[in-house]
């Protein structure tokens, strides 16, 4: 099948490489037997909300979230309308604060969001930097790790409601404080792992993938057949490995 992937500002929001992510959907999506079509969703570009299986939105700093928030909030209402029709989503740190209700930068600012994801960030004194280590359990019974980076001065704080993407073992995650990290609401899933992310947990990129591929057929996410791979697990062990040396949380 053909998947569409709309990418959103991939010219403002990539630090870290996030653009990266893609490659991996892309790469892991013909292991399955299936393609990515990715659109690239600028300022003043329309989203349309049955167009999209899979939306994606990278990171990046205060100055180049301000570039993009009033457009990303305009865009807003669709995002929403396609994420409650079934549609995956994936949003990397500072793409994460703006689907959010909004982010208070260190300068006082506030860039109001898109409402996805039930929380507000406001930008603390110290920046939150390391490797992480989290524990997620996407799909009841199935305990998996995600190991990543995290470089936020923003401190996310999710509503009592709210749902996690997962448990921090080791690093900082949303806030420093919680204990959690990322957020999910349906098949859209908010973090500030970077790595980029999908490289070193290609399990997170095969449930996305599921998701979209649900939100195509109007069916069930498929189970797909293992596709080990040996160099992203490495990646996983390593990058694991490092959090853990970090210490626990804070
Ligand atoms: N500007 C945001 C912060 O520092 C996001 C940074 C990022 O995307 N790495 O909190």
């Amino acid at each position: 099948m053909k998947l569409r992937v709309g990418h959103l500002y991939p010219e403002y929001l990539n630090i870290y490489a996030d653009r990266g992510n893609i490659a991996v959907l892309s790469r892991r999506a013909e292991l399955h037997g299936h393609t990515l079509e990715v659109e690239a969703l600028g300022v003043g570009d329309d989203v349309s909300p049955r167009a999209q299986d899979l939306f994606y939105v990278g990171g990046g700093q205060d100055r180049e979230q301000a570039a993009i928030a009033p457009d990303l909030a305009a865009k807003g209402p669709a995002i929403i309308e396609s994420v409650a029709n079934g549609a995956a989503l994936l949003a990397v740190c500072g793409g994460y604060q703006l689907l959010g209700r909004g982010y208070r930068g260190r300068d006082g600012s506030f860039m109001p969001g898109v409402g996805l994801f039930p929380h507000e960030t406001v930008a603390g004194t110290t920046r939150m930097i390391g490797d992480v280590l989290l524990e997620c359990e996407l799909v009841p019974g199935e305990r998996r790790t995600v190991a990543g980076f995290e470089n936020h001065a923003g401190r996310t704080l999710l509503d009592h409601s709210a749902e996690p993407l997962g448990r921090v073992l080791h690093g900082f995650g949303n806030d420093g404080e919680s204990g959690f990290e990322g957020c999910r609401v349906e098949r859209a899933l908010g973090t500030y792992l970077h790595g980029p992310l999908l490289p070193r947990n290609p399990w997170l990129a095969d449930w996305l993938l599921a998701q979209a591929l649900a939100h195509a057929t109007s069916g069930e996410p498929p189970v797909f057949t293992e596709q080990p791979d040996a160099l992203a697990a490495e990646a996983h062990r390593v990058a694991a490995a490092r959090a853990k040396a970090r210490g626990g949380r804070r």
